[in-house]
Parts: C-alpha cells; sequence; structure tokens
C-alpha cells in the first residue's frame, strides 16, 4: 500500500510525539500549529529576561521521551538534559505543617512517623497496591489502543481486582489515617484534571510512576524539552507550520481528504490526526460532516475537566527558602474540590502549587531575580458565567496577597513582571472547549474505551492524539497516546509488521 500523507493538527506533547514517530516510520509528516511556537499547552512566555513555562513542569516518566529519540535512532543527550528535581515537592498547610515528598524512603519515613506513627505501615502497603496499579494501568494499558467494547471487557477483571471503580481520595483513606497526609497522598490526580474524590483510582499510579523513575525538569525549562522534540522531528525531515490555524478537516464520502487553513489555502491529506481539543475537533473542525452528528453530540455531553487562573511572575530579590515544585493547601479540600468541579462556583480561598523553577535553572531569570508561576484550580466555563475580565485583577490581588502574607515576604513589593492566564485563554488560545485546561475529566466512565477513539469509527483517515483521548492528560499520557494512535495507523497502513516501537526493556522496569 502506498504510505499515506499525514497532517497533525496542533503541536502538544502529543502531537510532537505522534508525529516523531510517524515520520520515522518513513511517513510524510506535517504539523499544523496554530500559535506562533509550539509546544501547546508547553507554551513559553518571556517577559524582561524572564523565562516562564507556561505549563507542564513535573516531567516524569523520561523512558517516554527517551522511546521518542530512540524509534528515530537519535540520542536524547544531544537534544535536551533532563535534570532530577528533589524533593519532588514541597507541600504546606495553614497550621504550618510541611511535608516533603521525595524518593527518600528514610526521610519519608522519619516524616511520616512523626505526624501520625501508624500511618507508615499503611504507607508501605499504599505504595504495595500502586505498584500493582502501575503494572496494570500503566506498562500494560497505557500505550494500548481501546478500539472496541471487548478490549475493555477483556480488561474488567483487572480494573475490578484493583478497585479501578473507587475515587482515588477513598482508596488512599483505606491505607491513610492522618487527614494532611490523605490529601498529600491524593492530591496527584489533579496534576491530571482529575478530582480525587471521583476520578478512578488507577491515578494512584502516578506515585509508583513518580517513586520508579523520579521527577524532572528540562536544563532550561520545557520549552527546552519541546524545541528538542521540534528538532529532532525536523531532523528526520518533518515540517512544522507555525500560525497556521486549520479551520475544517475535509471529508468525502466517510474518507479525510485534506485539511482548509484559516489563511484560505485547502491541502491534500490521506491521514489527519487531530491534537486539538476533542470538543473543537467534532464541534468546529468537523462541524459540515453530517456522519458524525451523534459523535459530535455524545462527546459535548461528556464532563470537561476543569480550568486554571495562572499568574506568571518575576521578581527582583529570591526567594531561595521556597522548592522547585511548592503545592500550598488551603484550608478546604474535598468542598473546595467541591466548588470547583461540581458547583462551579468561584471560591474564596483556594489551594495553589507554586512553580520556582530557579531552585533548578538560574538561567530562568535574570541575575538576583527569580522566576515563578502559581496556578488555581477553577471551574471551566460551562458553569455560572464568572467574567473573567474583570475577575481576573481582583483574583490575582488575593492570590497574591495570600503569598505575601504566608510564604512571600515583601511580595508585591518586589514583582517585576506579571501576566495572567485565564479560563478564556484555554477557550481562545487553545481552542479548548469551555476552556477546560485538561481536556475530558478522567473519571472511570470516560477512559479507555468510553474515552474519543485515538480512530474515528466512521471517517476513514480520521485520527486523535493527546489529553482527550486515551490515557488521558499529563506529559506521560498524552505521549503513550502518540504511541497507542501511531501503533494503529501503522497497523492501518502499513500492516502489522511495521514495530510501532516496542521496548522490552522499558517494559521490564515494573
Ligand atoms: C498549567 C498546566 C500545568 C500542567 N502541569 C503538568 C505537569 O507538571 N506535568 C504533566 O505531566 N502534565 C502537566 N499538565 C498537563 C499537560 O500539560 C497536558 O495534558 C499536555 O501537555 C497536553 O498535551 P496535548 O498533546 O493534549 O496537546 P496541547 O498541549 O493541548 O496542544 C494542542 C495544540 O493544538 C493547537 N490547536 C488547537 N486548535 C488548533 C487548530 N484549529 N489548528 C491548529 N492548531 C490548533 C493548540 O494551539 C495547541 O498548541 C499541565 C497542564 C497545564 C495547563
Amino acid at each position: 500500500m502506498k504510505q499515506p500523507k499525514v497532517a497533525v493538527i496542533g503541536s502538544g506533547f502529543g502531537g510532537l510525539a505522534l508525529a516523531i514517530r510517524l515520520q520515522a516510520a518513513g511517513y510524510e509528516t506535517t504539523i499544523f500549529e496554530k500559535r506562533d511556537q509550539p509546544g501547546g499547552r508547553a507554551y513559553v512566555f518571556r517577559d524582561n529576561g524572564f523565562t516562564f513555562d507556561a505549563g507542564p513542569t513535573v516531567i516524569t516518566a523520561p523512558h517516554c521521551l527517551e522511546e521518542l529519540f530512540q524509534v528515530a535512532n537519535r540520542s536524547m543527550n544531544n537534544y535536551v538534559k533532563l535534570v532530577p528535581v528533589s524533593p519532588f515537592y514541597r507541600l504546606y498547610w495553614e497550621d504550618g505543617f510541611k511535608f516533603d515528598y521525595s524518593n527518600d524512603n528514610a526521610e519519608l519515613k522519619r516524616q511520616i512517623l512523626a505526624k501520625s506513627p501508624h500511618d507508615w505501615d499503611g504507607y508501605l502497603k499504599f505504595m504495595a497496591y500502586t505498584k500493582e496499579v502501575f503494572r496494570e494501568g500503566y506498562i500494560k494499558l497505557a500505550h494500548v489502543p481501546f478500539s472496541n467494547l471487548w478490549s475493555m471487557v477483556k480488561v474488567a477483571p483487572q480494573l475490578a481486582q484493583l478497585s479501578a471503580f473507587r475515587p482515588v481520595y477513598t482508596m488512599v483513606s483505606k491505607f491513610i489515617q492522618d487527614e494532611q497526609l490523605r490529601q498529600a497522598f491524593s492530591f496527584h490526580s489533579l496534576l491530571v484534571g482529575g478530582n480525587p474524590f471521583s476520578s478512578s483510582s488507577i491515578y494512584t499510579l502516578i506515585h509508583y510512576l513518580e517513586r520508579s523513575w523520579g521527577v524532572s525538569f528540562p536544563q532550561g525549562g520545557t520549552g527546552a524539552l519541546v524545541n528538542g522534540l521540534v528538532k529532532l522531528f525536523e531532523d528526520i525531515g518533518g515540517k512544522v507550520y507555525l500560525n497556521s490555524e486549520v479551520d475544517s478537516i475535509l471529508t468525502k464520502n466517510k474518507k479525510v481528504m485534506g485539511l482548509n487553513l484559516k489563511s484560505g489555502s485547502t491541502l491534500p491529506f490521506d491521514v489527519v490526526v487531530s491534537n486539538a481539543d476533542v470538543g473543537h475537533t467534532y464541534k468546529t473542525l468537523l462541524r459540515s460532516e453530517k456522519t458524525l452528528a451523534a459523535t459530535r453530540k455524545r462527546v459535548l455531553s461528556q464532563r470537561f475537566s476543569m480550568s486554571l487562573f495562572l499568574i506568571y511572575f518575576g521578581t527582583n530579590k529570591k526567594y531561595s527558602h521556597l522548592k522547585h515544585h511548592n503545592v500550598i493547601f488551603g484550608a478546604r479540600y474535598k468542598e473546595l474540590l467541591a466548588d470547583i468541579f461540581s458547583r462551579g462556583v468561584l471560591a474564596d480561598d483556594f489551594s495553589l502549587y507554586l512553580h520556582a523553577p530557579c531552585r533548578t535553572d538560574n538561567s530562568l531569570a535574570p541575575e538576583g531575580c527569580d522566576t515563578f508561576y502559581v496556578l488555581s484550580p477553577v471551574p471551566h466555563l460551562g458553569h455560572d458565567a464568572i467574567d473573567w475580565q474583570s475577575t481576573a485583577p481582583i483574583y490575582a490581588d488575593k492570590i497574591l496577597n495570600y503569598l505575601e502574607s504566608r510564604y512571600m515576604p515583601d511580595l508585591r513589593k518586589h514583582i517585576v513582571t506579571k501576566r495572567y492566564f485565564t479560563p478564556l485563554n484555554f477557550r481562545d488560545d487553545l481552542n479548548s472547549h469551555l476552556g477546560s485546561a485538561f481536556s475530558l475529566e478522567p473519571i472511570l466512565t470516560q477512559s479507555a474505551y468510553f474515552r474519543t477513539q485515538n480512530r474515528d469509527k466512521k471517517i476513514q483517515g480520521l485520527y486523535f492524539v493527546g489529553a482527550g483521548t486515551h490515557p488521558g492528560a499529563g506529559v506521560p499520557g498524552v505521549i503513550n497516546s502518540a504511541k497507542a494512535t501511531s501503533s494503529m495507523i501503522l497497523n492501518d497502513y502499513s500492516g502489522p509488521t511495521v514495530p510501532a516501537g516496542h521496548f522490552p526493556e522499558w517494559e521490564s522496569l515494573a
């Protein structure tokens, strides 16, 4: 069979990973990106000498990344360097309790025993549980496409055995009694857009993944990792067009024919893979395709994850007491999450993630200065309307005052640059349905077979990659989704003999 010409819409980590795999397999692959830089959520803002990674900062599962260089016969070391971060996170509570989560077992034991002596045993049991979840949920299933109901039925017994139908917090509470430690070991699902009180306990695998492979940060910031992947793709012959928003996907007789760009060009392609938001793809890019009416309705009626409010700010002094990754819990946990996910109201209180990348890499700020972003989870735009134009500065003030009063003395006086990113930016800059930061919410009924299929069932040549597809959001998630989607495309167009990137040494790490 003639090799297909492939277009990828969007240059997020999922789009880049998929494009690299297909180009490495010999398929002529072109990426069309709406924005002026690649990376999607991993965009980079540069203000007055400060470098702000806009999105992902906790880089885990480095093997996913190394595989991309291996399939292209290149070495990752020649493109980007990953630096270990320790502790993984410092967690803070309003009563002054702090917890450093790291790979140092002795240090973890010391902290857990000091806080809640009987919870050390529970923690060990929790880790044993997450190891099982990791083996079943990540190693065996994360990169495998679920293209029919049977593929889901086949894994149902394993999922049931692991209590995947139970929420993260419930499973953590089975092992750990102390409320703050329960929060410390359940907040991880928020990193992929999941409420710990409703996301499947499959997401506890993130613990084991972090403990196995650590947390790292690319030298030069996450943007350097994006640039490394773009360079790899271009080195093997791929093309990336920036400022090239796709207006629609062309179809005829239930078959993909190509793309229309907003600029007016029409380009023929045999295969189109959308890395753009799944809601945007079905609602806008495929608006004229009548065959997809039911799929469109189903996707748009699913539960989308929360949005985020972010402030990127630079200071003219260093706050060296902060760690690289800081998670700041507010007074409420379950109720605050209910405000964000279910009630859809902007609460007066918040829980925050504070990124201080200069702890690992001083090159991201001018000398003597410090670079930060602070992130607050907020409802997506499908709930009661919040007027973000007028709310943003007020909400930002509240967050900065809070940081100043508890964690960053004299902060306001030392801020020399600042910008916001609101749910409106997720909607308008990234074309995210309802301004969701993580696409479809990771609940069991929207996972695996029930998530957007990696290959559309009705339109030949139409595929998906990224946070809205299996296995879901997060950098390892979308890179695994690229493995799943590329294996389907290679299988569909070249037959089962073409290797889709299978590395036994990676799997033996579990
Ligand atoms: C603030 C924040 C912090 C995060 N932190 C972490 C973290 O620390 N660790 C982690 O693992 N994950 C993290 N995540 C999640 C992770 O960043 C995402 O799940 C992942 O990067 C999404 O990748 P993606 O492949 O789905 O594509 P996206 O990043 O969503 O990119 C999609 C691309 O498609 C483009 N596009 C959309 N419509 C069109 C169109 N019509 N034409 C052309 N292009 C189009 C967009 O411009 C965008 O560039 C974070 C997310 C956010 C928002």
